[in-house]
């Protein structure tokens, strides 16, 4: 009743796309009854989470934060979602994001961006991005509007809207969590995460979301361990990498300071401290920025105005017409920018010029981690190369934009897990998060290190 109450209150916000306070107060329900007649009560039993609106939900709208698939009821649920419900949870709403979760700070959305509950100290009136894409689920559990909710991450759409709002999140393995019922955006590097007020509760709810789904063809088919249990702060034994060619030029000095503060949390936590190196890093942002369009415009070529959502047909328009009417109204200008881009770098003719060639430096990407691995355990990093910018700050200039996934996007390319934490607040007031980095399938290590952050 409290989360509902709340969700009610902060409609400002913009965190919300659709409510379902009966969602979550039939499993509020199930649970009572369960405590009643004395039955162990399932995993995360009565939990309210919010539903970041990329999840297919049954019965309940799935926009994607888009007009073209506005109205769009799915008649299944995700395989993510559906394994929440069957450790207990319900569901308080769908949460907004950048429009096929293409964006950084929530600006993307069809249904306007949101906002951040956070304000800079200095009384200044701007209004702050969450983040993005995950926007709409950092805001809700930053305000407290809900315990937790679920994110996405192609490219850092858990990690960094997670650093500029205080929250932790978790994007694991790739394949960890199934893609079945989530609306793809960059298929060979979507993966859903968890996202909640600290890491502890990230162990809890992706441990219930993650595990082989036969759905899905990249679904890893390994045994999901109980993070939670494993937890531990102790990281004596471990060495914690600190790549050089993440000292960007031009990073501002508190990110340095973050960062400077973040390496004598986890010596003080019994971790030994070295330096590596990942030669590619520069190549990351470009490579992932012609991949990720490259899958998004193949994607979304299914958006046609026959099988989902809306339909332009304007008079006497014959099929083509009606496709290029539906894919004007229906798509907003950064997935239109991405499925260009994606069509071009997929073209007769550059095809090899730049998609296989982003391929080639994915793969190197990917040996520079393995590399890492050799003389680490685990990466720290900052999470984002500055605090939450103002809405409409950045909104001009897409370079700007991209520019903000500098330190998330090459985990990504290499699949690994890889989560934000809280790491303090900047002379704004405004909080900075901490990035760890671990080896495929450790997000145990990951999660351990965290905790020795927060
Ligand atoms: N900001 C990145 C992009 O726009 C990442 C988004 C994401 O991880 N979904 O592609």
């Amino acid at each position: 009743d409290a989360h509902i109450e709340q969700v009610a209150k902060a409609k400002e916000l913009n965190a919300f796309l659709v409510d379902t306070p009966d969602h979550a107060l039939a499993a509020a329900k199930a649970a009572d009854d369960a405590k009643a007649k004395g039955d162990t009560l399932a995993p995360l039993a009565g939990v309210p989470l919010g539903i970041k609106d990329l999840f297919c939900t049954k019965g309940v709208a799935a926009t994607a934060g888009s007009h073209i698939l506005e109205g769009f009821k799915p008649p299944y649920e995700s395989s993510v979602s559906q394994r929440l419900w069957d450790a207990g949870a319900g569901m308080l709403g769908k949460l907004n994001m950048d429009q096929f979760a293409m964006g950084s700070s929530n600006e993307t959305s069809a249904f306007g961006n949101v906002k951040s509950p956070w304000r800079r100290s200095d009384g200044g009136n701007a209004v702050l991005t969450p983040g993005g894409s995950s926007g709409g689920s950092s805001a809700a559990v930053a305000a407290r509007l809900c315990p937790a909710a679920t994110g996405t991450d192609t490219g850092g759409s858990i990690r960094q809207p997670a650093a500029f709002t205080g929250i932790a999140g978790i994007k694991p393995t790739y394949g960890r969590c199934s893609r079945w019922g989530v609306i793809a955006f960059a298929s060979s590097l979507d993966q859903a995460g968890a996202m909640a007020r600290d890491v502890t509760d990230c162990a809890i709810l992706l441990e219930q979301m993650a595990g082989f789904d036969p759905k899905d063809a990249t679904s890893l088919d390994a045994p999901v361990p109980d993070w939670e249990a494993g937890l531990s702060s102790d990281l004596k034994g471990k060495r914690i990498g600190v790549p050089r060619e993440y000292r960007m030029d031009g990073m501002p000095a508190e990110i340095g300071a973050l960062w400077q503060q973040g390496i004598a949390w986890v010596k003080d936590a019994g971790a030994e401290v070295v330096e590596v190196s990942l030669p590619h890093t520069k190549y990351a942002l470009p490579a992932y920025y012609i991949i990720a369009p490259a899958e998004a415009s193949s994607n979304l070529a299914r958006y046609d105005g026959v099988r989902y959502g809306q339909r332009d047909l304007p008079d006497g328009a014959n099929l083509q017409e009606m496709y290029a009417a539906t894919r004007d109204h229906g798509f907003g200008d950064e997935v239109k920018r991405r499925v260009i881009i994606g069509t071009y770098v997929l073209s007769a003719g550059f095809y090899d010029a730049y998609y296989t060639q982003a391929q080639k430096v994915r793969t190197l990407i990917a040996r520079d981690f393995d590399m890492a691995w050799e003389s680490c355990d685990l990466l720290l990093t900052p999470t984002a190369p500055s605090a939450a910018f103002g809405l409409g700050e950045k909104s001009d200039d897409p370079i700007a934009m991209y520019l903000n996934d500098v330190f998330t996007v090459p985990s990504s390319l290499a699949g690994l897990p890889a989560m934000s934490v809280p790491g303090g607040l900047d002379k704004q007031g405004l909080p900075l998060g901490l990035q760890i980095i671990g080896k495929a399938m450790d997000e145990q290590g990951v999660l351990n290190a965290g905790l020795a952050l927060e």
